[in-house]
């Protein structure tokens, strides 16, 4: 079946505004002229669930007895007498009265606002289909309610209708598409995402609807899908449960809301921008002020009641058990039980997609209705039995379902955007002097600072998401007082949106994960107070904090003056043990320089001795030079005085000095070697007449301080030289 993706009734290419009905726009022909007011019956009034039992005409007398609202088996066909109490036992092949009986009323609830659930549960062939669907003949209790929905509509005129219809069908648990392309509703079976009464069901088509002619065209195309789907399609739809679903969402009718000389409304505004890219293709927007009301009914073919039995005998045949099936039973029991025994048990509703899928409107959200269809037939006496014991537990069931409040969506929003906008700015504004503001405040002040920012954004995502529900459509049920639809399907969106969709939530989780270990601290120190606390309250806290922070910042205060402390005891430490250091290098220097002084001293002092020795040396330089002259020469042995020195030697004292000149050593040469803080510049001094004349004059000085003690030295030294040259050298 090759069909184009997308059919003309497509919800996602529908303005819902141009498919709005009302009661000028419902065709007369699409209304059920046959309604007689005053047998609408107002089950709704009960919090119990509608538990009908139909049994169908059969070839044989019925082997069931019934007496106004009870039921029991021909005494002569079974040996248990037991008795039934019911709302209704029909009989018969006419719909007419059926729908009257066990729908109608719920699908008034439904137009008035109350999310609504008709099953229709029992045996193979005991007729089901034939009382939800019907025939040519005899219109089942779905087209009856369509023809209702549009008769509601054109007596109710000062309401504006958007209808969305999807059908789907639970096979083996997986959950088929029937209005998608076969191709399609086999790549991406509908999966049930969320819990509890979020439910949702993507990918799940929902098509508009405008007329009785596009409702049989859905229906008709839903059950074509579902026969071409199978081959064996007695057994598969004897095994299915079959849902369809009207999404039934109004308005009240606006001054122009519909009129062609405009549709804002004075004080109407489109909302584009907080409009969520999912489900809302063709939602219904609240139009200047005028709230949109939303329902859903849900008009569901259970599978054969024979093949969910875990009973041995009944489940011979069919070797197959409907766990779908099996699980409704034994949470429809677990309910009958809580609410008869005020008992809390837990109730299995995700053993299986159906109960998964019904569990809002299971839960006590939605009226219920059950019709349970049972074969006249003696052979079926066990199966009848079996369902007649189901329908006696469904009925002590209990429901709280609520009229949806209806909500000024557009006052609302327009105030929930208005505290975002400012919330935004306050919080922007905070974070651009946080950096700032930060470094001035305490660790304390820091807490609350970050605290406040939380509450801030908590605020935001609070508000954020409160638009978002009242926009989907009560996608979140965020009071009891405000039931939600039996399941919430998003029907208008396509993979790539939701990828889009988990993205952005997993960005949004990675956030505040951060944000949430930041913010851990701050909670840690947060104040314990209501958020309903009297005024007096906050102010008494707000006072109280004021001081905590005032007496923290002291502290704080003291704490970083005495944080210097520790340092300036390491810096002693290390003061004083440099200052060791110091003082030995410093005495070690002075000692350094006293020695150099002393050096500088003694070569200043015998700098001083030489002068006066080479005063002296030249004086007799000269007296050896006239006394060489003179030639004299003498053999007497003269005593070695002062006053007789020995004689000069031939070659004369000039030989003898330039002799002791070749050996001289440069007086310098060893200070410089020695270790000294004194650094000399090396010398390069032209020798001068003093320092070649260094030696000589050392020994000189020697020789003329022991001079006039112990003459003990020989012919080495100079001045004997000098006199014994004289003394030696005739002239
Ligand atoms: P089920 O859906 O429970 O398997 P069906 O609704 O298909 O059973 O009914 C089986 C057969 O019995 C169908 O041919 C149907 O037209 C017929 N049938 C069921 N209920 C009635 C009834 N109340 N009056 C006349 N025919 C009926
Ligand atoms: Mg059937």
């Amino acid at each position: 079946m090759d069909g184009p993706m997308y059919s003309e009734m497509d919800v996602s290419r529908i303005d819902p505004e141009e498919a709005l009905v009302d009661f000028e726009t419902v065709e007369p022909g699409d209304i059920s002229g046959e309604i007689d007011e005053s047998l609408l019956k107002d089950y709704g009034a009960e919090d119990k669930v509608l538990v009908s039992i139909r049994i169908r005409p059969g070839d044989a007398p019925s082997v069931w007895q019934r007496t106004h609202k009870n039921i029991k088996l021909d005494p002569q066909c079974g040996k248990s007498p037991q008795e039934f109490m019911f709302d209704e036992i029909l009989t018969g092949s006419e719909n007419k009265p059926v729908y009257n009986a066990v729908a109608r009323s719920h699908v008034c609830a439904a137009m008035e606002g109350y999310n609504a659930v008709i099953f229709a549960y029992g045996q193979t062939a005991s007729g089901k289909t034939f009382t939800l669907s019907g025939d040519e003949d005899q219109l089942g209790i779905i087209p009856r309610a369509m023809k209702d929905i549009f008769a509601y509509i054109r007596r109710t005129p000062n309401r504006e209708y958007l209808l969305r219809c999807s059908y789907l069908e639970i096979y083996n648990e997986n959950i088929h598409d029937l209005l998608a392309p076969h191709s399609t509703s086999t790549t991406q079976p509908v999966q049930i995402h969320g819990t509890g009464p979020n439910v949702v069901l993507t990918p799940l088509r929902e098509e508009v609807v405008t007329s009785l002619k596009s409702v049989r065209e859905v229906l008709d195309r839903g059950e074509g899908n579902r026969r071409t789907a199978t081959t064996d399609w007695n057994e598969r739809s004897s095994r299915s449960h079959s849902v369809f679903r009207v999404v039934i969402e109004s308005r009240e009718r606006g001054s122009g809301g519909s009129s062609p000389d405009g549709r804002a409304t004075p004080s109407g505004r489109q909302t584009p921008g907080f409009r969520p890219p999912t489900p809302g293709g063709s939602r219904l927007q609240a139009r200047g002020g005028r709230s949109v009301q939303t329902s859903v009914l849900s008009l569901i073919d259970l599978a054969g009641s024979e093949k969910a039995t875990s009973d041995k005998d009944r489940t011979r045949e069919g070797k197959y058990i409907n766990t779908s099936l099996l699980t409704l039973g034994s949470v429809i029991a677990t309910l009958g039980e809580n609410s008869a025994k005020n008992k809390n048990d837990h109730v299995p509703f995700r053993n299986s997609k159906l109960t998964r899928m019904l569990q809002p409107s299971l839960s006590g959200d939605a009226r219920i209705s059950v019709i349970c269809t049972i074969n006249p037939s003696k052979d079926a006496i066990p199966e009848s039995t079996s369902t007649l014991l189901f329908a006696q537990r469904i009925k002590k069931v209990q429901l709280h379902a609520k009229k949806k409040e209806v909500v000024d969506t557009d006052a609302l929003l327009e105030r929930y955007r208005k505290e975002i906008e400012e919330l935004r700015q306050r919080l922007s504004e905070r974070e651009a002097e946080a950096p700032v503001r930060s470094r001035r405040l305490s660790a304390r002040e820091q807490l609350d600072e970050s605290r406040a920012m939380h509450d801030l954004n908590a605020r935001i995502r609070q508000l954020t998401k409160l638009i978002l529900t009242s926009q989907t459509v009560d996608e979140n049920k965020g009071d009891e007082t405000r039931p939600s639809s039996p399941a919430k399907v998003d029907f208008d969106m396509s993979p790539y949106q939701l990828q889009q969709e988990l993205l952005a939530a997993r960005r949004e989780i990675e956030t505040q994960s951060t944000q949430i270990l930041s913010l851990e601290a701050a909670i840690l120190a947060r104040p314990v107070l209501p958020p309903d606390a009297p005024e007096s309250e906050k102010d008494k806290l707000l006072a109280e904090q004021t001081k905590t922070i005032r007496e923290l910042e002291i502290v704080v205060k003291g704490y970083e003056d005495n944080l210097g402390e520790p340092l300036r005891k390491v810096q002693e430490d290390v003061e004083r043990e440099w200052a060791v250091k110091v003082e030995r290098e410093v005495k070690l220097r002075e000692e350094k320089e006293a020695w150099a002084d002393e050096l500088v001293k003694q070569l200043d002092k015998e700098r001083k001795a030489r002068m006066k020795l080479e005063e002296e040396r030249q004086a007799l330089a000269a007296f050896v030079q006239k006394f060489d002259a003179l030639g004299l020469e003498t053999t007497l042995p003269v005593p070695q005085t002062k006053l007789n020195p020995p004689l000069p030697m031939p070659g004369g004292a000039a030989a003898v000095f330039a002799e002791r000149h070749k050996h001289r050593i440069h007086p310098l040469d060893a200070i410089i070697e020695t270790e000294s803080p004194i650094r000399l510049a090396p010398l390069s001094i032209e020798p001068s007449l003093l320092e070649e004349e260094w030696d000589g004059v050392e020994d000189m000085s020697f020789e003329l301080e022991k001079a006039g003690k112990v003459m003990k030295l020989g012919s080495q030294s100079p001045v004997r030289e000098v006199f014994g040259d004289k003394e030696n050298t005739p002239p």
